[in-house]
């Protein structure tokens, strides 16, 4: 097995850190603070194939497989993970589609998300069911040639500003098996019976667009069906499996971004007439952050690479996942203890960070649930 980047690659991952460095970076305070989204960036980000890279470029992508998209997700979130997200899940959503869609799905809905004209999002979770995905109740019945949609949505991110959604519905009600129950549907975001709602007010990833969605009476045509009727379910775990490892990736960035600043900060604070860096348990801690991001570096790649390969693992997916977000939690925490009193202001970036980096332990499965998921395989 070959460890080393590939020169493509190399040149993918400078590209994509350049790109955060100068287009992100000095936004970074001013849209975490006003919750502010970023259609710009992700538009100049489009731009440089940097938006869903793992499509095929017949479908609009760079063609840079899941690892690619690791890469990238992974430089974007080391500068900032709230406004990184309107880049690495402007296509939130497509993954479904391009598995699971027909031909004519594929071909109108990904591009345009590609070229940084659409953005989509990925809508399971409800007020009452997050963990427990088939404890949904948003129903999907067919009228005539439609489906009509009634129920609501929690927590979705781009709920606001996308311009579809992959949204998860009971379609089959009597079906013997509970989790047989289930569909995919893709819904055009501006029907009528749909009501966005902004949440605002979240601890980190502020730049990020969450809303609530209601659905009244919402009518789209059957051939809306993404996947088979009654696949639903399944198809959404399949959805997660591929998702985590992106996830993951995240992880490495915040905690890669934690550790670059918390070295430059060690080296210039000075305490007891030296750089605080020259106190062993101030590098006991930046010791630690380098073992566990270079550990949960391996596991992101590893996991990426065998989707590439067509021989995906799933657990070692869910294992990167879980250990991605408690990597960003322990490094977020980290560098700011050796920030001391600085790192609790918002003049410090790493304040954000620490903010920043718990959403990774909740969303697309929390850490519970990843366990869950790990010892279900190991018991089996
Ligand atoms: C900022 C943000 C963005 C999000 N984006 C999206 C999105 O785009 N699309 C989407 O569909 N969802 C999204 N989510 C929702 C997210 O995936 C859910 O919040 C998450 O899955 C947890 O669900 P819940 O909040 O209902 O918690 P619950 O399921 O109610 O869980 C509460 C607690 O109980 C634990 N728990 C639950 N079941 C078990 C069990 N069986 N055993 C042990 N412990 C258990 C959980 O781990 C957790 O600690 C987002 C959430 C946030 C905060």
């Amino acid at each position: 097995m070959d460890y080393r980047l590939s020169e493509e690659l190399k040149m993918l991952k400078d590209m994509a850190y350049k790109f955060a460095k100068n287009e992100m970076a000095p936004l970074s305070s001013e849209c975490d603070e006003n919750e502010t989204y970023t259609p710009e960036i992700r538009k100049k980000a489009a731009e440089l194939g940097l938006i869903a890279s793992w499509l095929p470029e017949e479908y609009g992508g760079a063609g840079f497989g899941v690892f690619g998209n690791a890469i990238i997700t992974e430089e974007i979130s080391r500068v900032d993970m709230g406004i990184g997200l309107n880049i690495v899940v402007a296509s939130f959503g497509c993954e479904a589609i391009y598995h699971f869609g027909t031909e004519e799905q594929k071909k109108k809905y990904l591009p345009p998300v590609c070229r940084g004209e659409m953005v989509s999002a990925g809508a399971f979770t409800e007020p009452n069911a997050g963990t427990d995905v088939s404890g949904i109740g948003t129903r999907a019945v067919k009228d005539g040639s439609d489906y009509v949609i009634n129920g609501s949505k929690m927590f979705i991110t781009n709920g606001t500003i996308c311009d579809f959604m992959v949204v998860l519905a009971i379609t089959n009600p009597d079906a013997p098996k509970r989790h047989d129950r289930f569909s995919m549907i893709l819904v055009p975001s501006d029907l009528p019976g749909i009501t966005k709602t902004k949440i605002k007010g979240k601890l980190g990833i502020r730049a990020s667009d969450t809303a609530e969605i209601a659905f009244e009476d919402v009518r789209v045509p059957q051939e809306n069906l993404i996947g088979q009727e009654g696949r639903g379910f399944h198809q959404v775990m399949h959805f997660f499996d591929m998702t985590r490892v992106m996830v993951a990736a995240q992880g490495i960035g915040i905690s890669q971004g934690c550790l670059d600043t918390a070295i430059r900060y060690a080296k210039e604070r000075k305490a007891f007439g030296t750089s605080i860096g020259n106190f062993q348990l101030n590098q006991a801690k930046l010791a630690e952050m380098a073992i566990r991001i270079e550990s949960l570096r391996n596991m992101v790649y590893k996991a990426a690479w065998l989707f590439d390969q067509d021989t995906p693992d799933y657990t070692l997916s869910a294992m990167a996942k879980f250990l991605g977000g408690q990597t960003a939690v322990f490094c977020a925490n980290a560098a700011l203890e050796i920030h001391g009193g600085y790192g609790y202001i918002a003049e410090y970036e790493v304040q954000k960070w620490y903010r920043d980096a718990k959403i990774l332990e909740l969303y697309e499965g929390t850490k519970e649930a990843e366990i869950l998921t790990i010892a279900k395989v190991l018991m089996k």
